[in-house]
């Protein structure tokens, strides 16, 4: 990595705030509070998640004031009325003070506001159902300008990688990929994918939830892949960090069976897209298709997501054809 680089700043930034977003995470976890609240379309939420995102959107408003933030969560899908936001605030004190719960709202909801070039992506607990069964869970930040996602920060507190338990992945634009162990800061260790040249020695990685994927596809690829390996399954983006890592060559997303038609949210590849580009890796859409990242909040010219070492991606895409033929 140069030491003096066009989104440095921005870099440093995301870095220093993904160390807190980590610790509130963790500390939701340890308080043993992690029930799930269920939201209006049914998916699970933790105050960890509104935690998380009103302190990036609170951070971002004092660095970067002019940027915009997209973010998964709003008050209004705040379960039971809003009462959990003295809660939220609680969780938020030692960071900040004391906080009124008013802002906390206010806060939640910067990420809704998009701006014209400029746009912070935040997932603030990828995978809560992961977060909830005490597994794999990140959170991820990215960077948007224009249509280019110029750098990546997915903080990954119970992934352990280089014989450390919890650190980010991050990336920035020409710069590489990097792990950091939350226990050895600026200790950097350059993440790069496999050279892996046969798609039957490939490791899949892919959802540890059925219903985000299509398990059946899935087993008629592996079948005519010739597949080896047992598939890793796991929650949340930090599978993208294994594969950037070159501990997996092919992650697979198919849209659900009974879901044909779901678009991927963009806090959920954003982040992961920038780690597996400067790793070497490549990630397109199932049907090779760019993502596009300028469509709002879902990326609706997209279906499903292919990501591999680039080594594997043509033929990945080509097998994925042949079986859907
Ligand atoms: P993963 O942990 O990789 O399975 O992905 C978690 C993300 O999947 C969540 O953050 C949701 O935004 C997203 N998600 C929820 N429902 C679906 C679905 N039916 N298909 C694909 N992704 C989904
Ligand atoms: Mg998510």
């Amino acid at each position: 990595m140069q030491s003096n680089f066009e989104f440095q700043n921005e870099l440093e930034f995301a870095r220093r705030i993904m160390i807190t977003c980590a610790r509130i995470t963790s500390s939701v976890q340890q308080e043993h509070i992690v029930h799930a609240q269920i939201k209006a379309d049914r998916s699970p939420v933790t105050i960890a998640d509104y935690a998380v995102q009103a302190f990036v959107a609170q951070a971002l408003q004092k660095e970067f004031p002019q940027d915009g933030l997209l973010g998964e969560e709003s008050s209004s899908s705040l379960p039971g009325d809003q009462s959990l936001l003295p809660s939220i605030a609680k969780q938020l004190k030692p960071y900040l003070g004391v906080v009124n719960p008013k802002d906390v709202a206010g806060w939640i909801d910067r990420g809704r506001g998009g701006s014209e070039r400029r746009n912070w992506i935040i997932d603030p607990v990828d995978g809560t159902k992961g977060f909830l069964r005490r597994m794999q869970y990140v959170i991820a930040l990215a960077l948007m300008i224009d249509s280019e996602i110029v750098l990546s920060v997915i903080g990954c507190p119970q992934l352990n990688l280089y014989g450390h338990l919890g650190g980010m992945a991050f990336a920035a634009l020409n710069e590489g990929s990097y792990w950091e162990p939350f226990s050895q800061p600026d200790k950097l260790y350059p993440l790069n994918v496999s050279r892996q040249t046969s798609i039957s020695q490939a490791r899949l990685l892919r959802s540890f939830e059925d219903a985000h994927t299509n398990p059946g596809q899935i087993e008629c690829f592996k079948q005519a892949a010739h597949l080896q390996n047992q598939a890793i399954l796991m929650d949340s983006q930090a599978k993208y960090v294994l594969l950037a890592k070159g501990d997996g060559e092919v992650l697979l997303r198919l849209p659900a069976e009974d879901r044909p038609d779901f678009v991927e949210n963009i806090w959920d590849q954003a982040p992961a897209y920038r780690l597996i580009k400067e790793a070497g890796g490549e990630m397109t859409d199932r049907f090779g298709v760019k993502l596009d990242f300028t469509t709002g909040t879902t990326l609706t010219k997209n279906s499903g997501i292919v990501a591999t070492n680039g080594i594997l991606h043509q033929e990945t895409l080509h097998i994925l054809k042949e079986i859907s033929d």
